[in-house]
């Protein structure tokens, strides 16, 4: 078959590649139904994350199962299935405390941008519908499997509750999903920090009530001005850079929550500011396995549409395009069709 492979900076290939198997008794083989482009797809993509040779690409997905390995007992060929990016046992001290993602047995997805894909640990990782869903609500589905994941993660890490005032940091699809997720938690209060005009659009029709635009110190002041000079209750940052960590650890009130789900580069703080902030912090690679059953079922349930991230559909051949597009900002989420 064919697959995505990154060779170097910018040059993203739909080439040759060998056919996955069932490589151990606890593996299964899918057939993708969607899968997309990541934001943190394109810190590679940019050269801001080395990459040593050929690599293969992409973690969100969902999809048919064709076959599973002989120790594999939930997962049963012709289900439709949602996957994390992070394989888990769920079974293990970490997956029990609801952090599958820092499972024992993790391994991250990393082929995902292929018509077929080998996903480990089966039974813990993937989650079954009930039935085989519509074609319509596959985009929605797919976002389950990191996107909305990781939004929804950083509005529960931050500790949204009803009527919150809930700051927004980043407007990519992670930021726009935990907007969704504030508005689905209670918050009553949405601050979205963005500057482009379609990400605001979007931003409000999941919930935002108030954009601000400036970044940086005068983000902060803006926040400010906005609560009588207390801060937020919850901010979550969603990029992973220096100033927009900070941007969120200073507009947060004394004794308010920050999550931080946006993967860090040459994020540094500072001990004696930390200590001062008097915040909560709390972050990591999202345990999106612990959401995946419940928001698939508000997804089937039609109460939630964050399919509306994707604003770019193409044909999973054109992969290259979906990477450019993303990375000049031409599209916030590319989703590609096997
Ligand atoms: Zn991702
Ligand atoms: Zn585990």
């Amino acid at each position: 078959m064919k697959g995505t492979v990154l060779h170097s900076p910018g040059d993203v290939r739909f080439e040759t590649v060998d056919d996955p198997t069932i490589v151990a008794p606890t593996d299964a083989v899918i057939r993708i139904a969607a899968t997309c482009v990541c934001g943190s797809d394109l810190w590679p993509y940019r050269g801001l994350q080395p990459i040593e040779g050929p690599t293969r690409m992409g973690h969100e997905y969902c999809g048919y199962v064709e076959e599973v390995g002989k120790s594999v007992t939930s997962i049963k060929p012709g289900q439709f299935v949602v996957g994390s990016f992070a394989t888990s046992d769920n079974t293990c001290p970490h997956c029990n405390y609801g952090y599958q993602s820092s499972c024992t047995q993790r391994e991250f997805i990393s082929m995902a941008q292929s018509p077929v894909l080998r996903v480990p640990l089966a039974d813990g990782t993937l989650v079954p519908t009930r039935e085989v869903p519509s074609k319509e609500s596959i985009p929605s589905l797919l976002t389950t499997s990191d996107v909305l994941g990781t939004g929804w993660f950083a509005a529960d890490a931050a500790n949204v509750k009803p009527g919150a005032t809930v700051v927004v940091v980043g407007d990519g699809a992670v930021g726009l999903l935990g907007v969704m997720s504030a508005k689905h938690m209670g918050a009553e209060r949405i601050i979205a920090m963005s500057r482009h005009e379609p990400r605001q659009k979007l931003a409000r029709e999941f919930g935002a009530t108030d954009i601000v635009t400036e970044r940086g110190d005068d983000g902060v002041a803006r926040i400010l001005d906005m609560t009588d000079g207390v801060g937020a209750d919850s901010v979550l940052e969603c990029v992973g850079m220096q100033e927009s960590m900070l941007q969120a650890i200073r507009a947060t009130r004394r004794g308010g929550h920050v999550s931080f789900v946006g993967v860090p580069h040459g994020v540094a703080l500072d001990g004696q500011e930390l200590f001062f902030s008097h915040v909560h912090l709390h972050g990591g690679p999202a345990p999106v396995r612990r959401y995946l059953p419940d928001l698939i079922q508000l997804v089937l349930d039609g109460e939630i549409d964050p399919g509306k991230v994707f604003d770019l559909v193409l044909p999973l051949e054109q992969v290259a395009e979906g990477y450019r597009a993303m990375d000049e900002r031409r599209a916030i989420k590319a989703l590609l069709q096997p």
